[in-house]
């Protein structure tokens, strides 16, 4: 709950004036019965008619502030609940970019979605519940039962026993509740990550004519989320009857033991009135407990997985130390025998010893098969992961002193999977550099090939770009996302095997326009050609390290890369 004291604080001024309000709506509530006995004992039986429309008025006067109490309470309630849970939203949202990679992959696909949203509304809810419910309906129990026995202290006789069984039933049946609905928001994360990658995948689905499969894969998380659903819901649907029954087991000991009380003048009739309408408000004030205690139990579930969210390690920089500030200059990047192993991957490491250097000016190549490991060696290079054992040094400093900031300022990475926004072509090159100016626009996209494509379609720049780049092809998005680059002219680049999609002519010429500009830049290609121009080259092969050095020296000594050689290009 630590991180809700934050919201706590925040609201509780809104928070006590609603209780406020309850309170008055719930005195109003309990006095209604009391003026209604008086009314029709010395009112009504007595004959008096100036009694009974005094009282009447009264009850009148007590019904229209009770009302006007649950208005603004109401509006209160949800007024607070609503900027509660923005406000929950977008400290999720702060939070969860603050996180560093392999945190994210903790959470599976769909499971921070349903965090933000549907236990959030949970939570919400709750809160909502909370404001109008909180107060009121312990207040109206217990003052049912005080004001009973100023009533009369023989309703005690019934009113006991059927608070202590119904508190009973209340707590078995959150007991049972609680792992059930537990249960019912994990199938609910299982179903929305089922669908997300549905989704992700459906041209795969489609093309390979799995439609069969995927159904009965939803089905499945459909049927499961299904089935908690029922069980749980089952646990509350057995429960309620029972407390009504058990209060109206009241009503009807009270009518039987009132008629022999009346009798021997021990009890007067609109006493007995008064009594059945408290123990009334007494059912409705439990079944709303009831309710709440039900809700808390699925909120409980929803606030952990909200605290989960919060708890997660926000590697934040300069949060754990006070990072060391360099010049914003490159001078070189160093791997000393690196071991990287994701985190809950039982595997192999997914890199294993890798030793290189790479100096201001220079170009790197890295060459090897898929899944050799080149994607994670960039990762661990823009410090997104952190190395399992070994050191990764820029310009002499362990990376992960390095303010955050500054590294982001020294190094640029062309993704292998393009990743565009919705907006225009501009908007999406103006995340690399937000005062871009038109020609460094146009220097940029010339560079990247793309400067072609983007001046065909009639709006230019302006073209809009759907969300992640659906309208746009392969290699388009792939040459956006190195103009976006570029134009940050950065001290470093890294270039994650990120012309993949283009022909071979195009590629050749982005290739070309890149070792042009002379940067400091790390290819990560499994094209031979590439690599040999550059001036060191570093051979992967399944995460280790099977040679570092000139095309000269690779040819001479390193086996895999001779091999690789041999395959593209032909025998020497
Ligand atoms: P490459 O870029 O050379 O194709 P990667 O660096 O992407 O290779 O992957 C290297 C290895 O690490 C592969 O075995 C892959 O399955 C594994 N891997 C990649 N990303 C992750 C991840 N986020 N979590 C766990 N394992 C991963
Ligand atoms: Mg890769």
């Amino acid at each position: 709950m630590k991180y809700l004291l934050p919201y706590w604080r925040r609201y509780r001024f809104r928070f006590f004036f609603a209780v406020f309000f309850v309170f008055i709506e719930a005195v109003g509530e309990l006095m209604q019965p009391r003026i209604m006995s008086v009314l029709i004992d010395d009112g009504a039986l007595a004959g008096s008619l100036p009694t009974v429309g005094r009282y009447a008025l009264i009850m009148l006067g007590v019904l229209a502030v009770g009302a006007g109490a649950a208005l603004v309470r109401n509006y209160l309630a949800s007024v607070v609940s609503q900027q509660f849970s923005r406000d929950l939203r977008l400290d999720m949202f702060k939070k969860i970019q603050s996180l560093p990679a392999d945190e994210i992959d903790r959470f599976e696909g769909g499971s921070l979605i349903t965090r933000m949203t549907n236990d959030v509304m949970q939570l919400q809810n709750f809160s909502n519940g909370m404001m109008r419910v909180f107060v009121r309906a312990p207040f109206v129990c217990i003052g049912a039962i005080v004001m009973s026995a100023t009533l009369n202290v023989r309703t005690m006789f019934v009113i006991i026993p059927v608070i202590v069984v119904v508190f009973f039933t209340l707590l078995i049946s959150m007991k049972m509740a609680y792992p059930r609905f537990a249960k019912m928001q994990r199938r609910l994360d299982t179903l929305n990550t089922t669908m997300r990658e549905y989704l992700a995948g459906i041209r795969l689905v489609k093309a390979f004519r799995r439609f069969d499969e995927e159904e009965k894969r939803f089905s499945k998380a459909n049927d499961a989320l299904m089935d908690e659903t029922v069980g749980a819901n089952n646990v509350l649907a057995i429960f309620s009857p029972f407390l009504a029954l058990f209060v109206n087991i009241g009503i009807t000991g009270i009518l039987l033991l009132g008629s022999i009380w009346v009798d021997t003048g021990d009890m007067q009739i609109g006493q007995i009135m008064a009594f059945v309408s408290y123990l009334t408000q007494i059912l409705m004030s439990l079944t709303l407990i009831a309710n709440l205690l039900n809700m808390f139990v699925r909120v409980r579930a929803s606030n952990e997985r909200i605290a989960e969210v919060f708890d997660s390690d926000a590697e934040e920089p300069g949060t754990r130390r006070e990072p060391t500030r360099t010049t914003g200059a490159f001078d070189e990047l160093r791997f000393d025998n690196v071991y990287f192993r994701y985190r809950g991957s039982t595997g192999d490491m997914a890199l294993s010893g890798i030793s290189f250097s790479i100096k201001r000016g220079e170009t790197l190549g890295v060459i090897g098969p898929t899944g050799s490991g080149k994607s994670t060696l960039a990762a661990l290079a823009m410090r997104f992961y952190e190395p399992t054992e070994g050191a990764i040094t820029l310009n002499g400093i362990p990376l992960s002193d390095v303010d955050e900031g500054i590294l982001r300022g020294i190094v640029a990475i062309v993704p292998q999977t393009p990743a565009l926004f919705t907006g225009t072509i501009r908007d999406n090159l103006l995340w690399g550099k937000e005062d871009a100016t038109e020609a460094e626009l146009r220097r940029a996209a010339e560079a990247a090939e793309a400067l072609r494509f983007i001046e065909e379609s009639k709006d230019g720049f302006n073209r809009v770009v759907g969300q992640s780049g659906v309208n746009l092809s392969g290699g388009q998005k792939q040459r956006v996302s190195i103009a976006r680059a570029l134009i940050r002219e950065p001290e470093f680049l890294i270039l994650d095997d990120c012309t993949s999609a283009l022909d071979l002519v195009t590629e050749a010429r982005v290739k070309q326009a890149l070792f042009d500009m002379r940067m400091t830049t790390m290819f990560i290609t499994q094209r031979i050609s590439t690599v040999s121009r550059c001036d060191k080259i570093l051979v992967l092969d399944a995460g280790t390290q099977a040679g570092f050095g000139t095309h000269e020296e690779l040819m001479e000594n390193c086996a895999v890369y001779y091999d690789i050689y041999v395959s593209q290009i032909g025998s020497d």
